[in-house]
């Protein structure tokens, strides 16, 4: 599941089939493609003393996470304020739609935040997953699976089961990325985007100057 501020859903008239895999059905950004070459993730630390539903928690994600890690560069990190992905063991809220009140077991959030990393302006994503304790092992994996597919920039659904970012589980959880999950992410990786490093600050003293730190903004 998905909630965004930033996100731009493909338009109606794009053929579902214009690149490989479902990328065709994926949303994109006023500022290109939600994709960074390298992310930093942050995880919720286990509690102390930790209990099994979070042990198990852990595990799961864990493993969900070293799937996507061997396909692309994302690093584990301990301060929350480093990461542009963070990843909470919490139930998602209950969301209101048309048809009545809906519950899911993860949900993904994503903004677009302007900030300052080591005195260079960035402009990032910035996504929080929640991923509710309360499943059983396999179905934790799929649904963390699936959120962190949306974080690292897969938003949109697949229309075949067998590929992590089916929107409904029928029969077997998918526990690792598809040819088709692969393929697509592998798309939007190589599309054009301006998140990452932003322009030098400039010396001339007729210009403004843009290396000042800034707070960081957020489109929420
Ligand atoms: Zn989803």
């Amino acid at each position: 599941m998905v909630e965004s501020t930033g996100l731009q859903r493909p338009s109606r008239s794009a053929p579902a089939d214009a690149g490989p895999g479902y990328s065709g059905r994926l949303a994109t950004t006023a500022f290109g493609a939600p994709s960074l070459s390298h992310w930093c993730l942050w995880i919720e630390p286990l509690p102390s003393p930790p209990d099994r539903w979070s042990q198990r928690w852990s595990l799961a994600v864990e493993a969900a996470l070293t799937s996507w890690s061997s396909l692309l560069p994302i690093q584990r990190v301990d301060d929350p304020s480093r990461a542009q992905i963070v990843v909470r063991r919490r139930r998602p809220p209950r969301r209101q739609t048309p048809s009545g009140w809906r519950a899911s077991n993860g949900r993904s959030h994503f903004s677009i935040r302007e900030l300052t990393r080591a005195g260079r302006l960035r402009r990032e994503p910035f996504i929080e997953v929640l991923i509710s304790p309360g499943q059983r092992p396999t179905a934790l994996q799929s649904t963390a699976l699936h959120e962190l597919g949306h974080a690292i920039g897969l938003w949109g659904h697949s229309p075949n089961n067998g590929d992590a970012l089916a929107p409904f589980q029928t029969g077997d959880p998918v526990l690792t990325p598809s040819v088709s999950d692969r393929t697509t992410l592998d798309w939007i990786r190589s599309q054009p985007s301006q998140f990452g490093d932003l322009a030098e600050p400039t010396d001339d003293p007729a210009q403004p100057r843009l290396g000042a730190p800034r707070r960081a903004a957020n489109t929420d």
